[in-house]
């Protein structure tokens, strides 16, 4: 754990049980340099405890690199909190994470992620102030498909050489709370949406309400189309599936995409231009942050716009020095976050 620890640079992990509730929390403190460290909180069910621990880390030090790059006094942290096989009260768990959260005093800051609902969330509100996305902050999904969707014209106009979205095939793995959004506005752009979700009455309702075509989970990797947007879980993309992607770019939601750089590498190599997750994903966590700070709408959806502008800093970079948009971005958030 502490080798895992060094080789990301994390500055602390905190690890919680309560039996009475059910209750076993990771949080994950990457950076406070440049402010609290703010990121969500998971509710899922993983393999192993190890397999919880490393989703924790390797999202705290990706929340860090957002916050960076997103130009906000933030530092990078993340949850997760391990989900049993049965609960007695879902509301006494997270009532028990939020006294965790509190015995931070700050430090860590929480908010919604997968798995997590509002309602956990006011739920954890009963033990500490520092939380967002409550009932009365707001769910940041919507904003952070807005950027995400902002980001995909950035894509489109970077690798296709316009940001039009009229016809433009776009396949969304996972229509939660981010991809459903993102498919909405997607749809009203006239994009043409190609889907799965592994639940299917999602859908269904994205056939109904927005003339989606489904396609099967094992396939939409494989499927033909302009821009490729993990909106599920991570992981999902490593030399096997890159070796089958028909896309001309990688944008999306998702969290950790990619396995490693290596992918990212890999991705370059088949000329398949790829989004960074932290980037285009940042809408959600600048508009927790500024809520939490007390600011407006009109001023959030301003800072919003910085995705795009920030998109195509890297894709620039990028293109210039012939590397992996990933490893620019990282390169531009060390820099920010170490002063180097
Ligand atoms: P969610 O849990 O609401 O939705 C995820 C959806 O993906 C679910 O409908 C699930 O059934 C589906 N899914 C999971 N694995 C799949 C697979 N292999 N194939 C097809 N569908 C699959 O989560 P969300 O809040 O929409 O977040 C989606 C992703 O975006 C996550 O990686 C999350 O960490 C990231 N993200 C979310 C936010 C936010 O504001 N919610 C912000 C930044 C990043």
């Amino acid at each position: 754990m502490f080798a895992l620890m060094q080789a990301t640079g994390l500055e602390s992990m905190h690890l919680s049980i309560d039996p009475s509730t059910g209750l076993k929390a990771v949080i994950a403190i990457h950076s406070s340099r440049l402010g609290p460290a703010v990121g969500g909180c998971r509710y899922l069910a993983y393999p192993d405890d190890e397999s919880a621990v490393d989703d924790a880390v390797r999202l705290a030090r990706g929340m860090s690199y957002k916050a960076a790059l997103a130009g906000l006094p933030l530092g990078g942290g993340t949850a997760v909190i391990l989900r049993p096989p049965h609960v007695e009260s879902r509301a006494a768990l997270f009532e028990a994470f939020g006294r965790c959260v509190e015995q931070l005093d700050g430090r860590y800051i929480t908010a919604i992620d997968s798995g997590t609902s509002v309602a956990d969330m006011d739920c954890i509100a009963q033990q500490t102030r520092h939380v967002t996305s409550t009932t009365a902050a707001g769910d940041p999904s919507p904003h952070t498909a807005m950027g995400v969707f902002a980001g995909i014209r950035t894509t489109a106009m970077a690798r296709l050489g316009s940001d039009n979205l009229e016809g433009l095939r776009v396949a969304i793995q996972g229509l939660g709370n981010v991809g459903f959004a993102l498919a909405e506005q997607l749809h009203a752009a006239g994009a043409e949406l190609l889907v799965s979700d592994i639940d299917s009455g999602k859908v269904q309702l994205a056939m109904e309400q927005l003339g989606a075509h489904p396609i099967a989970n094992d396939a939409l990797l494989s499927t033909p189309c302009d821009i490729l947007a993990p909106c599920g879980l991570g992981g999902v993309l490593n030399s096997h599936s890159v070796a089958q992607l028909r896309c001309a770019a990688v944008a999306g939601s998702a969290h950790n995409p990619l396995t490693s750089l290596q992918t990212a590498d890999l991705l370059e190599s088949r000329g398949i231009l790829y989004a960074p997750d932290y980037v285009i994903n940042s809408g959600g966590l600048i508009y927790v942050a500024l809520k939490h700070r007390g600011e407006e709408l009109p001023t959030i959806t301003a800072h919003l716009s910085n995705i795009g502008v920030r998109l195509t800093e890297v894709f620039a970079h990028a293109q210039a020095e012939k590397r992996s948009p990933a490893r620019v971005a990282d390169e531009l958030a060390e820099r920010l976050l170490y002063r180097l």
